[in-house]
């Protein structure tokens, strides 16, 4: 039985996104994330969007501090790993805590990409690419509209 129920769970594996199997402990309907949030949040954590380059308003943020999503508040970065990628969005090596996030393979626009997604609440954040610096290698490119930012006090 154990074998059957296995099988079945990689079958289900395969064929949805880990997010839409995820069971987000933050969950809410589509009005109300539409309520909470501006055209632009909405857009992109909710329905996958990506802002412009240079046009979100954390990219060129120096500040020491931490980034948390922007619908549910879940600290997700932090200054400290922030780098400058030249890319005109915010970029970091590192998310505050391997949990934070949800990371799978997103295939859409002929590009294979992997997607970032808050593990609290499902917001897609970014994506995350293997050509970051030292020490991970890796580069999470994220919207600035995904996320709140807090100066360090
Ligand atoms: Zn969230």
């Amino acid at each position: 039985m154990k074998k059957v129920l296995f099988a079945w769970a990689l079958c289900i594996g395969c064929l949805s996104p880990a997010s839409a199997q995820h069971n987000f402990p933050v969950k809410k309907t589509a009005a109300e994330w539409k309520k909470q949030l501006s055209p632009e949040a909405y857009q992109v954590t909710r329905l996958e969007g990506t802002e412009r380059a240079y046009s979100g308003k954390y990219w060129n943020t120096h500040e020491k501090g931490i980034y948390s999503c922007v619908c549910c508040g879940l600290e997700i970065f932090s200054s400290t790993t922030k780098f400058e990628s030249g890319t005109g969005w915010p970029s970091f090596w590192k998310p505050l805590k391997a949990t934070c996030v949800l990371e799978e393979s997103d295939l859409s626009f002929d590009m294979e990409r992997t997607k970032v997604t808050c593990s609290r609440c499902g917001a897609h954040l970014g994506h995350v690419f293997n050509d970051g610096p030292k020490p991970t290698g890796l580069r999470y490119c994220l919207n600035s509209v995904s996320l709140n930012f807090a100066k360090e006090k």
